[in-house]
């Protein structure tokens, strides 16, 4: 997946690797965004669940331990 940074356009690429990962994060933390930091102008890029998801459409959140 490619984005492009708020502030200077440049192609931020998230690998569907990185997706995962940052998916298993905000949802462990329970967090609305992901933070990627653009190489370019080095403003962090916040990117939603939603987003990501796209990236990764077969992606289910964690089973919550319940007890
Ligand atoms: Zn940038």
């Amino acid at each position: 997946m490619q984005i492009h940074c708020t502030y200077c356009g440049a192609p931020l690429n998230i690998s569907r690797k990185v997706a995962e990962a940052a998916l298993e994060k905000l949802y462990a933390e329970d967090l609305a965004y992901y933070e990627v930091r653009c190489p370019k102008c080095r403003k962090m890029n916040k990117i939603p669940r939603e987003v990501l998801l796209r990236a990764v459409p077969n992606w289910k959140p964690p089973a919550q331990a319940e007890d």
